[in-house]
């Protein structure tokens, strides 16, 4: 039995590492970039601070700022376009998750011919090529975007999440730079934080766990558990911003080596039907999809919570328990709104249920959960879920 472990060839981490993005390209032979990110790091000014030493290194980078939150196949096709009409080495992923998940599925896509679509590219498809290198550098600590093997796009039609895996998708190399994330507001801040949370646990709990994906899970865990109210509450905390960031990155790491479960398998369609940002459906779903796999898992998540601050209990059972009491509280604290808070219509939310659920299974991560559940599982499940906390 082997198993196969993947990272970026080369990771700066550090306040004020982005300042060495034209040096970095340097070492890489890289000389054209295009830069992927969105309208708010144009305007914000957050953008200069990757183009600025970009420019002073005597390079001419594009910009395509288009892309949207939860990134469509549309966009894709838009940023696509835009590259055929410049002449680029590589694409800078600069943003959240949406951005860099924007350029790396470029990067895919852009290996096929004009008519190509994304949804060729869909899992099970080994997405294992790339036209160009993605070098990523996030402005939110949340989805590891920067060191997965992974890009998730919505296809606009079906309204479907689309799980795209393979070395393709493995930036060449990232920045991880926690000073770019003081502007984070709250609320994201919460959900990209919880989102980094659920990828350590679930990469933790994970049926294709191993060794390594263990240590980088668990320390991810360390890094995330007492620092994200922190960073909540006091949004220019340094310390707490410095431990999210690499927290996340290093959760990032952690499941792109073990694969996600069942809260990245429900959060997905929940996201695509009802534009639920990322973060905030995986926060809705995880105290309860926890509790779900409590018992089949309970050593692993009793650990889970020793290393988030949880719990210090030597027992076992006591402590998964904390784990599954602390996800709650934490989601109050947070201000996790359930679905039906979200503003998610009852019977909108009723019609999807068995749609959802059977979208939820077939992308393959509810295979990985230490509790693996049947389809009507899933849906007593969201069921459960759309009026938590209210
Ligand atoms: P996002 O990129 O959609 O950004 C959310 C909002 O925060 C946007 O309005 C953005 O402009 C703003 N923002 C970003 N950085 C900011 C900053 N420094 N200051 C102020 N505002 C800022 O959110 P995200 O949660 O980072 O990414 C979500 C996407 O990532 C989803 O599409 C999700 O499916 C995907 N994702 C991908 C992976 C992967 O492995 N590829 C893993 C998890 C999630």
């Amino acid at each position: 039995m082997s198993f196969t472990l993947v990272s970026p060839r080369c990771m700066i981490v550090g306040g004020g590492a982005v300042a060495e993005i034209a040096a970095l390209l340097g070492k890489l032979g890289l000389a054209r970039p295009l830069v992927v990110t969105d309208p708010f790091m144009v305007a914000s000014g957050l953008l200069r601070r990757c183009l600025d030493p970009l420019l002073a290194a005597g390079m001419q980078p594009a910009v395509f700022s288009d892309t949207i939150p939860e990134p469509t196949d549309t966009v894709v096709e838009a940023g696509i376009a835009f590259l055929r009409r410049g002449d680029h080495d590589c694409l800078i992923g600069f943003g959240g998750g949406s951005p860099i998940d924007t350029a790396k599925a470029m990067a895919i896509l852009a290996t096929g011919d004009a008519t190509a679509k994304m949804r060729a590219f869909k899992v099970p498809f080994a997405a294992d090529h790339a036209a160009m290198p993605v070098i990523a550098i996030p402005t939110t600590a949340g989805t590891g975007s920067e060191a997965t093997r992974f890009t998730v796009i919505t296809d606009a039609e079906h309204d479907e999440k689309m799980l795209i895996a393979g070395l393709g998708a493995l930036p060449l190399a990232a920045i991880v730079d926690y000073e770019l994330t003081f502007s984070v507001p709250p609320r994201t801040t919460a959900d990209t934080g919880i989102d980094a949370l659920s990828h350590a646990l679930e990469a933790y709990v994970s049926r294709r766990a191993n060794p390594y994906s263990d240590g980088q899970a668990l320390r991810a865990m360390e890094l995330i558990g007492p620092n994200l109210r922190t960073a909540f509450h006091e949004p220019n905390n340094a310390p707490a911003r410095e431990a999210m960031m690499l927290g996340a990155t290093i959760a990032g790491i952690a499941f792109s080596n073990a694969s996600v479960a069942l809260v990245h398998g429900m959060s997905r369609p929940v996201g695509a039907h009802f534009h639920v940002p990322h973060g905030l459906s995986n926060a809705m779903l995880l105290p309860a999809v926890t509790r779900f796999g409590l018992a089949a898992g309970q050593a692993r998540y009793a650990e889970a919570a020793r290393r988030i601050g949880f719990s210090g209990s030597p027992d076992d059972a006591v402590a998964a328990e904390a784990l599954a009491e602390g996800l709650a509280a934490l989601n109050a604290e947070l201000g996790v709104p359930a679905p039906r808070a979200f503003g998610i219509d009852p019977q909108a939310w009723d019609d999807r249920l068995d749609l959802m659920a059977a979208q939820a299974l077939a992308s393959g991560s509810p295979a990985n959960n230490p509790r693996v559940p049947d389809k009507a599982e899933i849906v007593a499940l969201y069921r459960a879920v759309y009026a938590a906390n209210a």
